[in-house]
């Protein structure tokens, strides 16, 4: 085609323009949206797949956008962590959980345990320790009751003063979570020492179990890794039958990802565990 050359880069600087704008827009309405109650925590079960019980929930944050329709995380929270919103949203996100959680404690819906995300940015404010304590309290439910998924970078060099706060946090009683492990830069050297209760397998390598001897034996050797450093392990991005058995004939029984459920709101989430029950 002739000079496509000339419309392609005009094309794509229309296009990086239109996500550059569409990213300021999004960065200035994030408050809003907050007191508006555009944003909603959806919930994903976490499954043992030797008792079938739903022994945990991942809370996962969704913007119900009135121009944009639904939009995932992927897109805002990058946003909302360069600009810092990310340690409101972040607050938003347990003071939510923990208030459903309360609510499906008292009404016997669930008493597992409700993982939440936390971001890097949200150490920055030193009240994190506090902010979890007191939420606990006002909603009167145990500190082993949550877990917090935190990334590797929490425990990069960098970052070496957030570690005492997470062992305070534990202190609680709350459980901590590595999220994605196996993607970041961590050496199995540092989780060694990191102040964690699990660990989360990222979907990479649970994608391919089925097929690749690499991932299967990755997968081998973080079971037997978790047994000794005692830490409970999670497969997640679970989206068939045949992973899901795999994993459980390798010996990780927790599991989470679409072949159980995908996130959904609240309501959904109950009926989905009622007729997961009956099952
Ligand atoms: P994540 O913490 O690793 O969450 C897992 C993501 O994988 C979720 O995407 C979930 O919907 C998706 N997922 C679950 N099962 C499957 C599966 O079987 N297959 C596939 N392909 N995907 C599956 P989601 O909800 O779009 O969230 C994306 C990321 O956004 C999260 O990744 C997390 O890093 C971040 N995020 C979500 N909610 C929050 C939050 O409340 N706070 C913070 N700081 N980050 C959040
Ligand atoms: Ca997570
Ligand atoms: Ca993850
Ligand atoms: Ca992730």
């Amino acid at each position: 085609v002739k000079n496509s050359g000339g419309n392609h880069y005009s094309l794509f600087d229309a296009r990086e323009k239109a996500k550059i704008t569409q990213r300021l827009e999004l960065e200035a309405e994030i408050s809003t949206a907050i007191a508006n109650k555009n944003f909603e925590v959806w919930y994903q079960p976490q499954i043992n797949t030797l008792t079938h019980e739903v022994y945990g929930i991942e809370c996962l944050l969704r913007w119900n956008h009135p121009t944009q329709g639904m939009i995932g995380p992927d897109l805002f929270i990058p946003i909302a962590e360069a600009s810092g919103a990310i340690k409101e949203l972040g607050s938003f996100v347990l003071e939510t959980a923990c208030k459903q959680l309360r609510q499906w404690r008292i009404n016997n819906i669930f008493t597992g345990i409700m993982a939440i995300n936390v971001s890097l940015r949200q150490f920055e404010r030193n009240d994190l320790l506090a902010q979890v304590r007191e939420t606990l309290i006002k909603e009167m439910i145990p500190g082993d009751a949550i877990e917090l998924e935190v990334t590797e970078s929490v425990f990069s060099e960098g970052n070496c003063h957030h570690s005492p706060i997470l062992s305070a946090i534990r202190g609680l009683g709350v459980k901590v979570a590595i999220d994605d492990f196996g993607t970041g830069y961590s050496s199995l050297q540092r989780l060694k020492n990191m102040p964690i209760d699990n660990v989360k397998i990222d979907k990479c390598f649970v994608n391919r179990i089925v097929y690749s001897r690499k991932d299967e034996a990755i997968i081998q050797a973080l079971i037997l890794l978790s047994k000794t450093f005692n830490v409970s392990l999670i497969a997640e991005g679970v989206e068939t039958k045949q992973q899901a058995k795999k994993l459980t004939k390798l010996g990780c029984f927790n599991q989470q990802g679409y072949f159980y459920s995908k996130p959904l709101p609240a309501e959904q989430f109950e009926l989905w565990l009622t007729n997961y029950h009956k099952e």
